[in-house]
């Protein structure tokens, strides 16, 4: 659409709302408030600014039913799903508020002598931040709360078929007493995002999507000269070995892929199995697939809602048809279910090998490519041909041996008998075309600082 966003229930199909983009007036207007309040902000002590903090973990408990309700309607997860969302943001806000102070602190430089010498961490400016539609909330968070805490500004340019989800979090964040402004919810085609990005009164960009998404962004943004974070793709590798506990691998793999519809950057997509284990894995993963239950996701018992977008279901079936014609085997699924909304069976392909669509390619949701590996090496080298890197994961009884296979895999992350996922403790960004720089833990909240370098002889 080239004049608002819109924003649809995936489940029916049916119109909730449409958004007209703002005027250019209006553009101008919310970047000259967000620099005036940034400026503010960056200058309000760390104390008022953690007080601010807890109050929006605060506002986002309270509207927590209103705020879950939304983004199950406009982008089709269940609601039990929205709900924890909601919760993981109010936790990492209250995690970059205790730990924020801390890591922003000014850091002693460590050099011998008499004079004072001293590393500060200080706010770029307003930084823009474009956004997908999976996470309504989370991805948004996971960006602002480190962002903001150093005393950034934030531009929310959320992805169109999650506009009102956009629109609740900002008055959130009023809500918490932020200054009004320093959080802007920008609703503009890409033509004004690129002149946005381009404005100096932006900063910096971060942006979470696709390799499409993030190579066009990222290009506006360097030949600004202005840093950007990309957090894009990823075909994780689920990798499971002749020692791991069969079971518990089968019971972790059915989530880590069907998740949220299996619309996930940190999804398990490929799942490479050493021979031995291959068959039995197969057989209980198809079961526990078949098992699921898809619908309504306002149903408590409901696994699997609707994919987000109509477009985004043709793509991937396409990209299964593909798969199947070029030789892999159907052993579930791998079909659209009629009737009103996008919904998806669960799929599982067996077969799928380098070449095919199923492996090459990102496949967002609820597809399961399963590959068989005759060696450890193998498995290895086979979950290092992807053109991304983002995480994995690697079951084994050995965790000896995992912690040595680790090192080899070329990814941003590694979970041990466990799946991929984000916590604010720890770092989350990709290698190779899963992108570059971290958001999460110390390296987020520093990574839209000015280190500044301070001698005083
Ligand atoms: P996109 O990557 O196109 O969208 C993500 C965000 O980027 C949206 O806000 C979008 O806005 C914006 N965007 C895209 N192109 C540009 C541009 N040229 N300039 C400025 N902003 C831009 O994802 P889609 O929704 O189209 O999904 C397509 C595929 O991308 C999925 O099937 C999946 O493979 C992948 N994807 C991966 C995600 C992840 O977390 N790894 C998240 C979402 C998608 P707009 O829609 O207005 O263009």
């Amino acid at each position: 659409n080239t004049t608002g966003a819109v924003s649809r229930n995936p489940a029916t199909g049916a119109l909730i709302a449409d958004y007209p983009f703002q005027t250019p007036g209006q553009v101008d207007r919310l970047l000259a408030d967000n620099a005036a309040a940034q400026r503010l902000w960056r200058a309000t002590p760390v104390g008022e600014r953690i007080a601010a903090y807890r109050r929006l973990a605060a506002a986002l408990r309270e509207n927590a039913e209103s705020l879950a309700a939304l983004m199950t309607a406009e982008m089709g997860k269940t609601l039990a799903a929205a709900r924890a969302e909601v919760e993981k943001c109010a936790s990492s806000i209250e995690w970059v508020a205790d730990n924020g102070p801390g890591v922003l602190a000014d850091e002693p430089a460590p050099i011998d002598g008499d004079d004072q010498i001293y590393i500060s961490y200080l706010p770029l400016g307003s930084i823009l931040a474009v956004m997908p539609w999976n996470f309504p909330l989370w991805q948004v968070i996971r960006a602002a709360g480190p962002i903001m805490f150093s005393g950034n500004g934030f531009v929310l340019k959320h992805a169109p078929n999650v506009m009102g989800s956009a629109y609740a979090l900002q008055q959130i964040f009023e809500t918490a007493g932020f200054p009004k402004g320093l959080f802007a919810n920008l609703n503009a085609g890409n033509e004004v995002v690129a002149q946005v990005i381009e404005d100096p009164r932006i900063a910096a960009v971060t942006l979470t999507g696709s390799a499409r998404a993030g190579s066009a962004v990222a290009a506006i943004a360097g030949k600004a000269l202005k840093k950007s974070l990309l957090e894009l793709g990823g075909a994780d590798a689920f990798i499971v070995l002749a020692d791991a506990d069969i079971d518990a691998a089968v019971k972790t793999a059915i989530h880590a892929r069907f998740q949220n519809a299996g619309q996930v950057c940190l999804a398990a997509k490929r799942f490479i199995l050493e021979r031995p284990i291959a068959e039995a894995f197969t057989r209980k993963f198809v079961q526990a697939a078949r098992q699921i239950k898809v619908g309504d996701p306002t149903d408590p018992a409901t696994v699997v809602g609707p994919m987000a977008r109509a477009d985004l279901r043709d793509e991937l079936h396409h990209q299964v048809e593909r798969t199947l014609q070029a030789g892999a085997t159907l052993l579930l699924g791998g079909r659209k279910i009629d009737g009103p909304g996008y919904f998806y069976a669960p799929t599982v392909l067996t077969g799928v090998t380098p070449g095919m669509a199923a492996f090459d390619e990102e496949t967002f949701g609820p597809v399961a490519a399963i590959t068989v590996a005759d060696s450890v090496e193998q498995a290895i080298a086979l979950a290092n041909t992807s053109e991304y890197g983002l995480g994995g994961a690697l079951w084994t009884g050995d965790t000896a041996r995992a912690q040595r296979l680790a090192r080899r895999l070329e990814t941003g992350g590694v979970f041990v008998n466990g799946f991929s996922l984000t916590d604010p403790r720890i770092p989350t960004g990709g290698v190779k075309k899963s992108g570059y720089g971290r958001e999460l833990s110390h390296f987020g909240l520093r990574e839209f600082t000015n280190a500044q370098a301070v001698w005083v002889k």
